[in-house]
């Protein structure tokens, strides 16, 4: 099985990189594709091919958009009084298919390290700060991970947006310690946005 050419072995590597998927798994979708060369991998590489060019992130709240239209959170201004402070997109997905919470959502884009001294330019943090005073925000409620990465993002969050005199709350009991928010059931979930604790400010 290991006589591949150069294409597809290229192809077995970049497949084999996705999640949930390793080389074997990853042969057998190529196997498919390969058989259905027009109806799958001709759609599929125009797909691709369009979503590289034109889906981009918004600087602004984090979530995906087309390059040349405006996003979601330039749209609904004053639609809403709270805004969900996530880590990344899967955990808006879960947390907005749990239908707990509405409002805006702001995907920071990852977590702070502890080890790497804060460094936080890749995380959409200062433009948290902007939206909350743009839209009149009520209620932050940070839900980050029960993990160190997510909690000291947690922490950080609170420093930046604290001056603002606003509602600032964390998810509360029923969160697992190490738990990651997109590999929470909805039960898990909705009792941790009922139970959210309010951080004490100082
Ligand atoms: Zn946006």
């Amino acid at each position: 099985m290991d006589n591949h050419t150069p294409e597809l072995e290229e192809l077995i590597k970049q497949f084999s990189k996705l999640p949930g998927l390793g080389p074997k798994s990853a042969k057998r979708i190529i196997l498919k594709l390969i058989n259905n060369k027009e109806n799958m991998i001709k759609p599929l590489a125009k797909s691709l091919a369009s979503v590289y060019k034109n889906i981009i992130r918004c600087r602004d709240c984090g979530n995906l958009k087309a390059i040349n239209n405006k996003c979601i959170c330039e749209q609904n201004i004053n639609s809403y009084d709270k805004i969900c402070v996530v880590e990344n997109l899967a955990d808006m997905w879960v947390i907005d298919s749990s239908n707990i919470f509405k409002g805006y959502f702001h995907i920071l884009g990852g977590t702070l390290n502890p080890n790497e001294n804060y460094d936080q330019k890749n995380l959409l943090i200062d433009s948290l700060v902007k939206r909350i005073k743009r839209n009149n925000l009520k209620e932050v409620i940070i839900a980050t991970s029960a993990t160190v990465e997510g909690q000291t993002t947690a922490h950080y969050i609170e420093d930046a947006i604290k001056s603002n005199k606003i509602k600032i709350s964390k998810l509360g009991q029923g969160l697992p310690v190490g738990g990651e928010i997109e590999q929470l059931d909805d039960g898990t979930l909705i009792s941790a946005f009922k139970n959210r604790v309010p951080v004490s400010s100082d």
